[in-house]
């Protein structure tokens, strides 16, 4: 049933406000089972993965990774005759050159698929209409995708901070870098700076960085990121910041002291993009976090309207929202039912070293009952040898001691956001360690000490 909500309106099945992740994949494929679809964008079509999040970041980190190379390599037999030179601006561009790119594409993808692109923000007007640069649009159904934006902390001289979405632009590379945060975007950035050569200082609330993952896993990052060195203020926030003298920021902490930085970055949590959307123009209320909540079909209080991705607050991470935006389109537009399972998702830290983790840490499945074994090994991984390296990495099993099930799989070293892609499906099938021990090793790697570990700890 075609929706007409005026005269002059453009009536579409589907209306979807925000081109990233989520709203892409549930355009695609409404238009794939044969649905009328509009998409609006008031930014870049890709959104913050591919334009100011898990792309570009990781490009940066792949750039910042070659220093870390270069001094091993002497321990392999290169000899640099003369110090390598890095360039921040040939970095940037490059990085903007494959950004522009991979725009290119999804701009591609959703013509080639038929779907309408409307450039401009968007906003409701009533169940059934969106407004968007000028014109009125009228949806069956409408999707809202629209993601996060950077949250800071309101303390005087705020506005003197960048979040993320700055540091991809800066046009110089600060030599000193003060981050806030102990999460995810705090940790990659601490590892691109420190590696592109910057002085780095974390400052932190907590006692140990990255709340919620296993505690092993925040022992050994915090071990790498010193051991590489990165400078940690634990216990303490920014209190204020300041212009310096001259140029950078002074960043006043919580016990008195302060940091002078080139940049302050505030990696202090991302929130639901939900203001100015024209939510109470058809009664939507929003969440503490500002988040709007869904059924397990998505959709929200407002029969006709649906939510995906980051600005639902469920688990923020891309290939969630491309998961749900699918389901959410093969359900409402080819009766498909695809329930979204939001337990047991893999997740990467790409800190250096990073960390690959999915299912329970110890500390998540003794609180929910289990009574658990451990295995673990902390090891220094044979490519570090001969480079000499202190850094260990770590593998950890969380197993259930009654019906052997693996419940979590946590990695902290060299590649173990590759490694960990397998391994969630063995704890999403529900596989015991005796699976697990009946697997055959490849050797030799690291990630064999995942399937040769015995002795419970
Ligand atoms: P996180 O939630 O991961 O971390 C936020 C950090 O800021 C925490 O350490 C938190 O401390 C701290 N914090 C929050 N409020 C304050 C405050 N008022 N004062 C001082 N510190 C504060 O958010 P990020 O910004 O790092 O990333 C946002 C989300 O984006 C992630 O949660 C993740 O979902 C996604 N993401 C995923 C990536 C990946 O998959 N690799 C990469 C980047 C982002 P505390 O722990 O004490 O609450």
């Amino acid at each position: 049933m075609a929706y007409n909500s005026g005269m002059n309106s453009p009536t579409y099945d589907l209306v979807v406000i925000g081109a990233g992740s989520g709203g892409v994949r549930a355009a695609r494929i409404a238009a794939s089972h044969g649905a009328r679809v509009a998409i609006c964008e008031e930014s870049r079509v890709g959104g913050t993965c591919v334009i100011r999040g898990c792309v570009p970041k990781k490009l940066l980190v792949y750039a910042s990774e070659f220093a870390g190379q270069f001094a091993d390599s002497a321990g392999f037999g290169w000899q640099l005759t003369e110090a390598p030179a890095f360039s921040w601006p040939d970095l940037i561009a490059a990085k903007d050159a494959e950004i522009d790119r991979l725009n290119a594409v999804y701009l591609r993808l959703l013509a080639d698929a038929g779907v309408e692109l409307f450039e401009g923000r968007a906003r409701l007007i009533d169940a059934h209409t969106v407004e968007v640069a000028g014109q009125r649009l009228s949806a069956e159904r409408i999707l809202i995708a629209v993601g996060g934006r950077p949250w800071r902390p309101e303390i005087p001289g705020s506005e003197l901070a960048i979040s993320s979405d700055e540091a991809f632009h800066l046009p110089i590379m600060p030599q000193r870098v003060v981050i806030q945060g102990g999460g995810y975007i705090a940790l990659e950035f601490a590892g691109i700076f420190n590696g592109l050569g910057a002085e780095v200082t974390l400052v932190y609330r907590g006692d140990r960085l990255l709340r919620g993952f296993d505690e092993d896993v925040r022992e050994a990052v915090e071990d790498g990121l010193r051991g590489r060195g990165v400078q940690m203020e634990l216990g303490v926030s920014v209190a204020a910041l300041q212009a310096a003298s001259g140029a950078g920021v002074v960043a006043e902490l919580s016990d008195g002291r302060a940091l002078t930085a080139d940049a302050v970055m505030m990696a202090t949590g991302r929130v639901p993009y939900t203001w100015d959307l024209g939510l109470e123009a058809v009664g939507l209320e929003v969440g503490e976090r500002g988040e709007l909540a869904v059924d397990d079909d998505h959709r929200t209080a407002v029969p006709s309207i649906f939510a995906v991705g980051d600005v639902t607050d469920r688990v923020n991470l891309t290939p969630v929202a491309l998961m749900e935006g699918h389901a959410f389109a093969d359900k409402q537009f080819a009766g498909l039912d695809r329930p979204m399972n939001h337990a047991n998702v893999p997740a990467a830290v790409f800190s250096q070293p990073p960390v690959g983790t999915v299912g329970l840490s110890e500390q998540a499945a003794r609180i929910a009952g289990h009574r658990v074994k451990v295995f673990k090994s902390r090891f220094t991984p044979m490519k570090y040898t001969l480079a000499g390296r202190a850094e260990k990495a770590l593998m950890k099993l969380v197993v259930d001691a009654d019906s052997d099930r693996v419940l979590g799989v946590h990695v902290v070293g060299p590649d173990a956001p590759e490694m960990l892609q397998g391994f969630a499906v063995a704890v999403r099938a529900g596989l015991t360690k005796a699976d697990f021990d009946r697997t055959v090793g490849i050797h030799p790697t690291a990630a064999e000490e995942l399937v040769t570990l015995r002795q419970p700890v």
